[in-house]
């Protein structure tokens, strides 16, 4: 998309603490929904229960050690992303550089939460001994509502591998509903979505984040957009190219904003009305609830990414949803502000700089 187009309005901490976004393995059999291709060519959804396995089988299936005895474990295959972690802490926790089952869910929410991030995990790396006859239940609880002062916005769960685990949100609104992020396709997930409404706009943050977007783009129509920089010729038949450094808007609630840093041509979406910055992998959160820049993974220039920061202190948001690690409330914008100013001030090695 030309610039414009949209509406133009005008114009970490230490690494280590992190997910392991970088290691990949291999997709194996979920407990959920699997695109079988048939003779015709045409895609059928296929459901596929939860896989029952031999508890002392060895290998990248094989349960770790690390688990506690119980139906739910996981298994060698974690790429440790945390997903599981946040989603239901009371059950997983990292041990070593993997999550393990360290509880198991004593509780129906507590179950609950374990299946939706037995769905979400994006290497199928959550495991119970017998099939679960209640994942399909679980998988029809997503999106998840993430806060009730947050309303109409959700996580949508169904973490892709392809996109390195990174969450993916959806914002109902009046001008249209908005995916930000691909989640891994499935039927059930947008049968859900367009319960609430469908997809008018995917909005895709940066190129490594685009997983299934040519499936959602088909089932709802809607128009994906991402800067012009970001495209690779996977994404080549993107709806809406944004051109140049923006700000960009999209009616009157939401802009996307310019973050170059993590690459070159990352862009964050602000819903202004809800005060909420969607921030893709230009701004996260760490296990230790604090927030974070991912230097480990940044693949065009930190120093860019920290300028990108700074600009952010000019937003009024007190959420912070991003595509990898926790979310983040903070009281106000100031508190926002003071952590982007850590951030930025540790990074730069400053204990009393041009923030202070
Ligand atoms: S969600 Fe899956 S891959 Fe991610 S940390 Fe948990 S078990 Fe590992």
């Amino acid at each position: 998309m030309e610039r414009g187009a949209l509406g133009m309005s005008g114009a970490a901490l230490g690494s280590g603490s992190f997910v392991g976004k970088g290691i990949v393995s291999k997709l194996s059999k979920f407990s959920q929904e699997v695109p079988i291709s048939s003779s015709s060519g045409k895609t059928k959804i296929c459901q596929v229960r939860a896989v029952s396995t031999d508890s002392s089988k060895t290998g990248h299936r094989g349960r770790r050690e690390q688990n506690v005895d119980g139906e739910f474990y996981v298994d060698r295959s974690c790429i440790d992303c945390d997903t599981c972690r946040w989603m239901a802490p009371d059950v997983f926790r990292r041990a070593g550089e993997q999550s393990a089952v360290y509880n198991q869910p004593s509780t129906p929410e507590s179950r609950l939460r374990s299946l939706q991030a037995l769905v979400s995990c994006p290497t199928g790396s959550i495991r119970t001994v017998t099939p679960s006859k209640d994942v399909l239940q679980a998988q029809d609880t997503f999106p998840l509502p993430i806060h009730e002062d947050l309303r109409g916005v959700y996580h949508c769960g169904f973490h892709s591998e392809k996109s390195f685990a990174a969450s993916s949100y959806f914002i109902q609104r009046q001008d249209g509903n908005i995916l930000v992020d691909s989640p891994r396709f499935s039927e059930r997930l947008a049968k859900r979505l367009e319960e609430l409404g469908g997809v008018r706009y995917m909005f895709l943050t940066h190129k490594d984040d685009v997983a299934d977007h040519k499936r959602w783009q088909k089932r709802f129509n809607c128009e994906r957009i991402l800067h012009a920089i970001e495209v690779v010729p996977d994404t080549a038949e993107v709806e809406m190219k944004l051109e140049g450094t923006g700000p960009w808007t999209l009616g009157d609630d939401v802009e996307l904003i310019f973050t170059p840093g993590h690459t070159r041509g990352h862009v964050c979406l602000f819903l202004k009305d809800r005060g909420a910055m969607f921030s893709g992998d230009h701004m996260g959160a760490s296990m230790e609830n604090e927030m974070f820049l991912d230097t480990v993974h940044n693949w065009f220039s930190v120093e860019k990414q920290l300028e990108s920061f700074e600009a952010l202190t000019s937003y009024n948001f007190t959420w912070l949803l991003p595509g990898h690690g926790r979310r983040l409330k903070f009281q106000d914008v100031d508190e926002k502000n003071a952590a982007i100013r850590k951030v930025v001030n540790d990074h730069r090695g400053l204990s009393s700089g041009r923030w202070n």
